[in-house]
């Protein structure tokens, strides 16, 4: 059973022998296999505290312990989901390379979402957010939020009415003319990029 209450997630892990978290290991894939489209299960969201999580996007991946210990400057935006928060998808802001030592495994892994297989976003996004959890960290604290924009206040005024811009809206985003932004803009839209490539 996955834990859906918010209060239980918010309670760090402590750290665990690596044999205790092979064990944790093997029944977070199990679980994950189980459900839906979940991509990573971190131990706490079964009512184990201890520093364990499971990825699995391109191949399963047990992390026991682990640690980002390098990350780049760079981030990127991406909508995320969470089998604790089933009905809720939040925009979030992460680091586009990540470097994690675990217990369990004995070089550096790295992972990148710089790269032209979607698959290496989403699994480098799962291993933030996974890690994240074991801290008592959920996807809501890393929610990526922009001011509105309100025209000839905080928009730029530079913008051409027909430059291109890329506008978000909750999990929706959508590239078009600046002019056929502008109302989107005033009902809720932010804008996040001008002239997007
Ligand atoms: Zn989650």
């Amino acid at each position: 059973m996955i834990i859906e209450d918010k209060s239980e997630l918010e309670i760090k892990c402590t750290t665990v022998s690596v044999k205790e978290g092979e064990e944790i290991g093997v029944r977070l894939l199990h679980e994950l296999r189980q459900s839906k489209n979940g991509i990573g299960l971190a131990a706490n969201q079964i009512g184990i505290n201890k520093r364990v999580c499971v990825i699995n996007v391109k191949e399963p991946i047990i992390l026991i312990n682990p640690k980002i210990v390098e990350h780049s400057k760079e981030q990127f935006i991406f909508p995320e989901g969470c089998l604790s928060f089933p009905d809720s998808k939040v925009k979030t802001q992460r680091h586009q390379d990540i470097v994690v030592e675990a217990d369990n495994h004995k070089g550096r892994l790295s992972f990148s979402a710089n790269s032209k297989d979607i698959n290496d976003a989403f699994e480098c996004v799962c291993v933030q957010h996974e890690i994240d959890h074991l801290d008592g960290i959920t996807m809501f604290d890393r929610e990526f939020k922009q001011e509105p924009m309100v025209r000839g206040k905080n928009a730029p005024s530079k913008i051409g009415r027909n430059e291109k811009v890329l506008i978000a809206c909750g999990v929706d985003s959508k590239t078009i003319k600046y002019k056929k932004a502008l109302p989107l803009l005033e009902s809720g839209w932010t804008l996040v990029e001008h002239s997007p490539k």
